[in-house]
């Protein structure tokens, strides 16, 4: 018995108005980043003391959107738009004064999400990894970086299926601010160059089905287009 052993490569995200990409490392994901939202999926907003973190791996990344396969095992696929952070530092312990410094810039991406399997799990009190980290489940934008736009404190984040409005906030609403977000991160894990984060989704998540046409924006910053296949 032999084996042919085809390494994929790293996963890389493009950078805006660069040849260079941003190759990454980590994937890491906060929950209940917004009241509103908390509230329509029936939970408690994330509460100071317990952020809710979960991961993706690394290649479920989709550069740029384009073309995102309806997943397997699940017949409700959800949208969720969310600021995401690429890391250019990392460290432990990152104190939220200086965490910002670690930032090499930002984007806009989508946390799919399997929202049937993901409620029975948590009925079960069980993890999240099949509702959250399946394949092809985060399509992320080009990245902008810091020295471009600077640290962003409030901006539009929207959601449009085949045109119609989902999802309508402003990043400025969330409960953990960027800065909190590392910190809290950099308490139970070293980050590292190349590090995304998904900042957490406002209200309006609902279905996707194929053939929907999505378009994902941080206003000013950064913009995905893709479409279910
Ligand atoms: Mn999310």
């Amino acid at each position: 018995m032999s084996f042919v052993f085809d390494p994929p490569g790293i996963p890389s995200l493009p950078i805006h108005a660069s040849d260079a990409r941003f190759p990454m490392h980590r994937i890491y994901c906060i929950g209940r980043n917004y009241a509103e939202h908390a509230k329509e999926m029936g939970s408690e907003p994330t509460s100071r003391e317990n952020p809710v973190f979960f991961m993706k791996p690394a290649d479920a990344i989709v550069p740029e959107g384009g073309d995102i396969p309806y997943p397997s095992a699940t017949r409700d696929l959800h949208h969720e738009v969310e600021m995401v952070v690429a890391l250019g530092k990392g460290g432990r312990d990152i104190d939220a004064g200086h965490a910002l410094d670690c930032v090499f810039g930002y984007g806009v991406g989508l946390d799919l999400t399997r929202r049937d399997l993901q409620a029975a799990m948590k009925a079960k009190g069980l993890p999240w990894d099949v509702a959250k980290g399946f394949d092809h489940s985060a399509p992320v934008s080009a990245l902008h970086t810091v020295e471009e736009m600077g640290h962003p404190q409030h901006a539009r984040l929207t959601l449009t299926v085949n045109g119609e409005p989902r999802q309508d906030s402003d990043i400025g609403e969330m409960i953990f601010p960027v800065a909190e977000i590392i910190a809290e991160l950099s308490k139970l894990f070293e980050l590292k160059p190349g590090d995304l984060v998904f900042t957490g989704t406002p209200a309006g998540v609902g279905p996707l089905r194929r053939g929907d046409r999505l378009h994902a924006e941080l206003q000013g910053i950064a913009r995905l287009e893709g479409r279910i296949v």
